[in-house]
């Protein structure tokens, strides 16, 4: 069984696993304007993960958390403020930091390096924003950078960890835009991109046709709002 990846708009994706398991990156759906409504309201999630604290990141967390009962990571700082506002507490076992890895249902799950800001919906300190490497259960690797510019130490991500494909922001404004992704790629060395962090606002102004002019060489898979593509 493949990857399936279905954009929900903004920075967030739903991954099922070849495993079988349901995967919410960022999952920012009930005030998305992107996102489909039959996309709102999750009816099954194995597995939370949020880059950072920004509320078009975290989101229905907490709403999905409860419904569901799915464990959530997060970076540490961050994943304490979401456990002060009703995730179940973790012991710690899912709040690792920048360089860990934790294993959840099957999936590993690394925090990488991010350059952006991050402070929790209600103004308190959430630690650092992050990036996320995860590994599926057969050994397929997706780099979601998160909202960053880029970084020389991209080069390292891509050394370290060879992902199969990198999900960066190209939207421009709050994050890189189509011309720093353009190098984002080249950095990690990878050979398929899903764009995202872009088309929400009217501020979000990078495309995916012109990241497709600037990285040629690598494939731009730029799926539609609640469209899923098999990885
Ligand atoms: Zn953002």
């Amino acid at each position: 069984m493949a990857t399936a990846l279905t954009w929900l708009g903004h920075a967030s994706f739903r991954l099922d696993s070849p495993g079988g398991k349901r995967i919410y990156v960022d999952p920012f759906l009930s005030g998305n304007p992107r996102t489909p409504e039959s996309e709102k309201t999750p009816e099954r999630c194995d597995l939370i993960v949020v880059t950072h604290g920004h509320g078009d990141h975290v989101g229905d967390t907490i709403a999905i958390h409860n419904e569901l009962g799915c464990p959530v990571v997060a970076q540490v700082e961050l994943r304490g403020w979401l456990t002060r506002n009703g995730v179940a507490d973790d012991g710690q076992a899912h709040s690792p930091n920048k360089g860990g890895t934790v294993a959840v249902e099957g999936v590993k799950v690394t925090l990488t390096d991010a350059n952006h800001s991050s402070s929790a919906p209600d103004g308190s300190y959430a630690g650092e924003p992050c990036g996320v490497v995860l590994e599926l259960e057969d050994g397929f690797k997706l780099y979601f950078s998160g909202d960053t510019n880029v970084f020389g130490d991209m080069s390292l991500i891509g050394r370290i960890y060879s992902p199969d494909v990198a999900v960066l922001p190209i939207g421009d404004h709050y994050t890189m835009g189509p011309q720093e992704a353009a190098v984002a790629l080249e950095l990690l060395g990878v050979p398929r991109c899903v764009p995202s962090h872009y088309g929400t606002f009217p501020l979000l102004t990078g495309t995916p046709d012109e990241l497709r002019r600037l990285a040629p060489e690598v494939e731009v898979l730029a799926p539609e709002p609640g469209e899923t593509i098999e990885l």
